[in-house]
């Protein structure tokens, strides 16, 4: 990928900046680059990827030539390795390698990929509805690869694609790889919704916003997708964590949460309202779904039999007490956590 491949007229200044590190010779060794669902984000990344390893680049881009490009430019390169969420269907090993081959094809024949799209590729291949993940063999498979020697390139690139789909205990163990790089080693993390990370890693990123080009959307209807994809990614996180019972991430969560402001987190808990509300008309009246779009529908319809007769109603108290002492200054994190372990509980109601 070279820069002048991709349409940047929103993000020249990011450009220069970007190049200005490199000329610079200040490459940070851990960095994120992050926008919506059509920022051009991979691209960039990969093109900043590229530029780093060219064997002779101008000033303002990679040669497209030399035998590291060539590489690049077919994401083929044994010092490039790509980390992104894929399925445990029970027929492939759940990790990137599995799936190296359909994500190479989807990368290229997209204009630009993001992670509904990927999702649905999932399913059609795997024949299952689960939501994706970066899963635990995933980052064993990365530490051993970080401590081989580099093949041919000045640095060894991972690349992880969409990092909000790692758990936390997932993510906690990349944690220790950042605290302590190797050397000639670069992460770049690439992400939709970098405020489902877990905070310890992003304070180690250096972070480069990538802006939408897309001039078709208006910027009203654009914010209000966004807003609600944002939501919809808190909410579904949070139910999962849980669900498993996973105190670290209820925790990490909670913490991430009571950093925003009083109106998202009213704004999250109405969200999470709404949704229960949906799987009760789900479950008792008709089983089609409306309003929604498409990530939110197959959610419901998973998230939907967890609520039942004995649950919907303490749903919605704890929920709306949980609003009421938010609104008079309570501590956020305690309020999120517990409400957490209330919804743990609920949700094994039979
Ligand atoms: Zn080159």
């Amino acid at each position: 990928m070279l820069f002048s491949n991709i349409d940047t007229n929103k993000n020249n200044k990011v450009k220069e900046k970007i190049l200005k590190g490199v000329h610079d010779n200040k490459i940070a060794h851990s960095q994120l680059f992050y926008g919506t669902r059509n920022s051009p984000k991979l691209k960039v990344a990969l093109a900043y990827a590229q530029y780093i390893n060219c064997l002779s680049p101008t000033k303002k881009d990679s040669c497209d030539k030399c035998s590291s490009c060539l590489k690049y430019k077919k994401l083929q390169h044994p010092d490039l390795h790509f980390v992104f969420p894929v399925v445990n269907s029970g027929k492939k090993k759940p990790i990137s390698d599995s799936y190296f081959n359909e994500w190479i094809e989807f990368f290229l024949e997209k204009n630009n990929v993001s992670l509904d799209d990927w999702d649905a590729r999932l399913n059609e291949l795997s024949g299952t509805k689960q939501s994706s993940n970066i899963y635990q063999q995933e980052i064993e498979r990365v530490i051993r690869k970080k401590n081989l020697k580099n093949f041919e390139a000045k640095f060894k690139v991972f690349l992880f694609w969409m990092p909000e789909k790692m758990q936390p205990q997932t993510a906690n163990k990349i944690l220790k790889t950042l605290e302590e790089p190797p050397k000639k080693t670069i992460f770049i993390f690439v992400s939709e919704n970098p405020k489902l990370m877990l905070p310890t890693i992003l304070s180690r990123l250096q972070k480069i916003k990538i802006q939408d080009n897309n001039q078709n959307q208006t910027k009203e209807q654009h914010k209000l997708n966004n807003k609600h994809h944002v939501l919809y990614q808190d909410f579904s996180f949070w139910m999962r964590a849980a669900y498993s019972f996973d105190v670290l991430g209820i925790s990490e969560w909670a913490e991430s949460q009571s950093k925003k402001t009083k109106k998202e987190q009213i704004n999250l808990l109405l969200y999470a309202t709404n949704i229960i509300r949906q799987c009760v008309i789900y479950n008792f009246t008709t089983k089609e779904l409306f309003l929604q779009n498409k990530e939110e529908s197959t959610f419901i319809k998973k998230f939907a039999p967890f609520i039942n007769k004995k649950n919907i109603i303490p749903f919605f108290e704890k929920t709306e007490e949980c609003i009421k002492m938010i609104k008079r200054n309570g501590n956020k994190k305690i309020l999120f956590f517990e409400l957490s372990l209330q919804y743990a509980k609920l949700l094994k109601f039979k």
